[in-house]
């Protein structure tokens, strides 16, 4: 039996067909027309329904890297199931270069919104009620934040065995056991029952290979794991690390801060990650790691103020 087209707000998508969709969300001061725009990969096959975006925070690029290549390596007419594509969410923080909307709200704190609040419940309504519900999966693709950067990690709710699974098919080299955080898109998104994939990898405004070809073949193990592609490519060497708490370590004294320890490293109770002198030299204060742990954050700033988390640490 064919398989019937997939309604997407007021079109369809044929089996085996790909459309690019553009919902309208709002005007600039000089009427031009914001929107958020959709790629709908609907398979020729039935399968599981998944969507990835990128782009809640406007300043992260890595992940709309991700999402576009993504569009080039699925095939309509191969595809088990439906894929929505989404590679940037936040459209005025993205031509800003800014992690918020123009009014400063936080897009990924703005969940589950709703259709006459602000410009950013506004978009998160839409999102949720569009993107998320015709789905089963998620993956929102992230990266550190201002003046940070982090170690390749999945974050996933460990209460539901299938989330680890898929994680781990993901490969990254953590995997993180996060609170949920309220009005992110994760937290929104498990209430309506999906299982979503948080990526997070490298830094703001940058787009390297590693974090980007990371996550473009993690998403693409995923979609093998779920039965939606035949090929993939092979799991990373080294199995990904399960962690289930965190903490961060945070600078003792303002001063100049000199990192000694990497992402990825295992660092003992006590051991010196980093040391805060003044612009003379004349004081250090060590900054020591106040567990056993791996490194899967740490600030990139060589001046710090006291305070200031330097390091994110995670245990087993
Ligand atoms: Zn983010």
């Amino acid at each position: 039996m064919r398989r019937s087209p997939f309604s997407f707000a007021d079109q369809y998508v044929l089996p085996g067909h790909s459309k690019r969709i553009e919902i309208p969300v709002a005007r600039d001061a000089l009427g031009a027309q914001f929107g958020l725009q959709v790629v709908v990969i609907h398979g020729r096959h039935p399968g599981p329904t998944m969507w990835v975006n990128a782009g809640l925070h406007g300043d992260e690029i890595a992940g709309i890297h991700i999402a576009g290549r993504l569009l080039t390596r699925v095939n309509p007419r191969t595809l088990r199931g439906t894929l929505l594509v989404v590679p940037v969410v936040n459209v005025f923080g993205v031509m800003n270069q800014t992690r918020y909307l123009p009014d400063r709200r936080d897009l990924n704190r703005s969940f589950p919104g709703s259709q006459r609040g602000s410009l950013a419940a506004r978009i998160a309504h839409l999102f949720l009620q569009l993107v998320v519900q015709p789905c089963d999966y998620g993956v929102d693709l992230h990266t550190a934040g201002s003046g940070r950067r982090n170690l390749p990690q999945v974050r996933v709710s460990f209460a539901r065995e299938e989330a680890v699974e898929i994680a781990r098919a993901f490969g990254p080299e953590v995997i993180l056991d996060s609170q949920m955080r309220d009005g992110s898109l994760r937290a929104a998104a498990t209430q309506m029952g999906k299982l979503v994939l948080v990526y997070e990898a490298g830094e703001t405004l940058r787009a390297e290979e590693e974090v980007v070809g990371r996550g473009l073949d993690g998403i693409r193990r995923v979609m093998h794991r779920l039965g939606m592609v035949d090929e993939a490519p092979p799991p990373p060497e080294k199995e990904a690390l399960l962690c289930r708490t965190s903490q961060w370590v945070r600078a003792g004294r303002s001063g100049l801060a000199n990192y000694m320890a990497e992402l990825g490293d295992t660092v003992e109770k006590g051991q010196v990650l980093a040391v805060i002198t003044d612009a003379f030299q004349t004081a250090r204060v060590r900054v020591r790691a106040p567990d056993d742990g791996v490194i899967i954050g740490r600030a990139t700033g060589g001046l710090v103020t006291r305070g200031d988390a330097l390091y994110h640490l995670a245990r087993p």
